[in-house]
């Protein structure tokens, strides 16, 4: 096992370095980096997935590629039309609704986001759970004024309660992202009619195998997203987008351009809005340039063996 800690470009989830541990087993190596607000018994299927891919590897894809989207932080409409021309995707997702940013900011980045991709390209926005219902129903008609057309908004409210309101109020697809954090949730969100899509994350889902039986179970189209691993667990969310029957979406896994470095070399960048699926994870051949100090490496060693304890998981660790 190897522990690395590998700094942020910009600050996300309010964390500034990205943590966690590469476990290495005769299919390959697994990432275990649950965020550390998880409790032990969260991160259970964090670590099974880890467990999947360096032991059991994956099933069999249906396909060799997968297109992702740009993602266009809180920026000027200068610099977002920048990031989307020089990405080369013709899906970008635009970060909404942040505190103290008003609406006509976010109506104009939209706009340039639109101007950049052209008509043909596809506009998602996430609004990260910020607005109440009323609220969410007014910036999302607007939204989709400026945009020519949204592709979905991703989590406009918090509660799926909330998000069956505000999608039994508006034409434009919505899609639940916060309200699936465990398997049960995606069928929970279904049944409530609270979302058109599911964004599905391998490493909360509990790996590929438990992530394609969630996806079938509630019917609902999916959009395979990133916990912002480093190259290897990336590997992972590939192999799910890889082997899922459908996907009718981009994928949000370019994400590795958040990060200051990476653990290969062999690194899971896109190249003109498309990744490969991946057999297996790629080496971590750069281990040396992003490891963690001592003390963080027993932090994540000691939350390792309580989670793989709790989970009932007994680890040869070495
Ligand atoms: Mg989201």
């Amino acid at each position: 096992m190897f522990v690395y800690s590998i700094p942020l470009r910009t600050r996300f989830r309010g964390i500034t370095v990205r943590e966690g541990v590469l476990l290495e087993g005769p299919r390959g190596w697994g990432e275990f980096c649950a965020f550390l607000d998880y409790s032990d018994a969260e991160c259970a299927p964090w670590l099974a997935c880890a467990v999947e891919s360096a032991t059991a590897g994956w099933p069999a894809p249906v396909r060799s590629r997968v297109p992702v989207n740009c993602t266009v932080p809180v920026v000027s409409p200068e610099r977002a039309h920048e990031i989307v021309a020089a990405s080369g995707c013709r899906t970008a997702k635009v970060k909404v609704a942040d505190p103290g940013v008003p609406l006509a900011d976010d109506l104009a980045r939209v706009e340039a986001v639109r101007a950049a991709l052209g008509p043909s390209g596809l506009v998602r926005v996430d609004a990260n759970t910020a607005w109440d219902v009323d609220t969410a129903v007014r910036a999302i008609r607007e939204l989709d004024r400026a945009a020519g057309g949204l592709e979905y908004v991703e989590q406009p409210c918090p509660s799926i309660e909330e998000l069956a309101a505000v999608r039994r109020r508006v034409d434009v697809r919505i899609a639940a992202d916060e309200s699936i954090r465990r398997a049960e949730d995606p069928l929970r969100v279904a049944v409530a009619g609270a979302a058109d899509l599911a964004v599905i994350k391998v490493a909360p889902l509990g790996g590929v195998r438990r992530a394609l039986e969630v996806a079938e179970a509630c019917g609902l189209p999916c959009v395979v997203s990133s916990a912002v691993e480093t190259s290897v667990g990336m590997a992972a969310g590939l192999a799910l987008a890889g082997a899922l029957p459908e996907l009718d979406f981009a994928c949000g896994l370019g994400t590795l351009s958040l990060l200051a470095g990476d653990v290969a070399s062999d690194s899971l960048r896109p190249v003109d809005g498309w990744l490969p699926v991946p057999a297996k994870t790629p080496e971590p051949d750069l281990r040396d340039a992003v490891a963690a100090g001592p003390d963080t490496a027993r932090r994540w060693e000691q939350r390792l063996a309580r989670v793989a304890d709790a989970a009932g998981l007994s680890l040869a660790l070495g």
